[in-house]
């Protein structure tokens, strides 16, 4: 039996990289998946088909996750095909790098919405029948940044700091119910994205890292499986690097 087996589960952002492992490895391990998309349709049809020859059932929606109102639309959704939800990971986020110098105000505020504001608005609609249900885990993908900051990224940043204080409020605020709440915070992963930079670039960025390579979406899947099944039913409030010892 699969270590999320009979779990019902969402994961926001799934079309590609992070999400899709995640939303893959779950559906593996016995889950029943959720999973919203933006804008890649195809994508998203072909990773419903992949998902569904696991067995578990599988609902694709269409949702911007910076939207409140949708957010809400879309918890009701899941909950109305699954009957309940045990685990919300919320990976959709994006990135508008750029000195501060050259930041716009319009930049900032959409990633900190796509980011961070993301995360209340699902988190807000899944407290309920969590709370319900007495019991629940809610994992968040940070980064390594909001960790450390980085310089050209301070609007990245910012959101992944703030999804780590987010994180941490709700593991205290919502401990005595059973519910869980953590963060991943992923170094350099190696996505369709870094494959089309420069080798010599990546390069660079490998050879910083303490184990000297980029990490793969599956290695943060294998992470994110950890945090929702029951192998961590007393782990809450806490961030997990994943990021081959980039940050110790
Ligand atoms: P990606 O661009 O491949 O995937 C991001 C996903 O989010 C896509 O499926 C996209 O459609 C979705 N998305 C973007 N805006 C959305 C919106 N408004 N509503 C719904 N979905 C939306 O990126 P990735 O590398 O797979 O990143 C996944 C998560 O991991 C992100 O939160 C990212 O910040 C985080 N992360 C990535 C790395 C890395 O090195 N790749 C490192 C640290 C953290």
């Amino acid at each position: 039996m699969g270590l999320l087996a009979g779990k019902k589960t969402l994961v926001t952002g799934a079309s590609k990289g992070i999400g899709r492992s995640i939303a893959l490895k779950f559906a593996k391990e016995g889950a029943d998946v959720a999973f919203t998309y933006l804008s890649s349709v195809e994508q998203a049809q072909a990773l419903e088909e992949e998902l569904a020859a696991f067995g578990g059932q599988v609902l694709a929606v269409r949702s911007d996750a910076s939207d409140f109102e949708a957010a809400q639309g879309l918890i009701a959704e899941s909950l109305k095909a699954f009957g309940t939800l045990d685990v919300l990971v919320n990976n959709a986020g994006i990135t508008k790098d750029n000195l501060l110098m050259r930041m716009s105000e319009e930049d900032f505020d959409r990633v900190l919405k796509v980011n961070l504001n993301s995360i209340f608005n699902t988190t807000k609609a899944v407290i309920r029948p969590m709370m319900k249900q007495k019991a629940g885990s809610i994992i968040n993908i940070s980064s390594v940044v909001g960790v450390k900051g980085n310089a050209g990224q301070a609007n990245y940043a910012a959101s992944k700091a703030g999804i780590i204080g987010f994180t941490k409020s709700t593991a205290l605020e919502l401990g005595s119910r059973n519910i869980r709440c953590n963060a991943l915070a992923p170094g350099f992963i190696e996505t369709e994205m870094t494959d089309r930079l420069d080798e010599a670039t990546v390069q660079g960025w490998r050879d910083g890292i303490p184990m000297k390579r980029g990490g793969s979406p599956d290695e943060v899947a294998d992470a994110c499986v950890f945090l929702a099944s029951d192998m961590s039913t007393y782990i809450s409030g806490q961030v997990l690097n994943v990021c081959g010892a980039m940050l110790t």
